[in-house]
């Protein structure tokens, strides 16, 4: 009997093991604020492109124009990380206070590892960001590899407005 229970421990700990290695979801609760805005900002991202020949957006303005004109309801909060507390501003200067990052003239040809937005670890307590790559997944950073990311693939951030 008790040898049965050491079984099932070590199965549901590799389990959580694997489960907690997997880059889906978010490691830590300061990360898991703006996981469910990068996926869906993802989903804009491609219906985005299918209407502008394979283009990616190359703007959080031009994101959210193309939101809004597409006739869903286009929530400004979509483009602000929660962990800031930070309320949207005008939606016709999208870029001047949009939280995330994003990396213009990227199209379907991209490699689908290539970086398409992200947001910032200062948005995070210094412990990380969540990353959106152009094949739509989202993946949470420990800080150090966020930056070791960034550089390999030759990405710095902008300075924060
Ligand atoms: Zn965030």
């Amino acid at each position: 009997m008790r040898r049965y229970i050491v079984i099932i421990v070590t199965v549901v700990a590799v389990t959580f093991a694997v489960m907690w290695l997997g880059c889906a979801r978010p490691r830590s609760a300061s990360g898991q604020k703006c996981t469910s805005n990068f996926a869906q900002i993802g989903k804009l991202f491609y219906r985005y492109e299918a209407d502008h020949g394979g283009n990616f957006p190359s703007s959080w303005q031009a994101s959210y124009d193309y939101l809004a004109s597409s006739g869903q309801d286009a929530n400004p909060r979509l483009f602000v990380c929660r962990r800031t507390g930070q309320q949207p501003g005008p939606t016709n200067q999208v870029d001047n206070w949009c939280s995330f990052v994003i990396v213009p003239n990227l199209t379907t040809n991209s490699p689908m590892t290539r970086v398409i937005a992200c947001c910032r670890p200062e948005h995070h307590d210094g412990k990380g960001a969540n990353v959106l790559f152009v094949d739509g997944s989202v993946c949470w950073y420990a800080t150090d590899e966020f930056y070791k990311l960034l550089k390999e693939q030759g990405i710095t951030l902008p300075k924060k407005k």
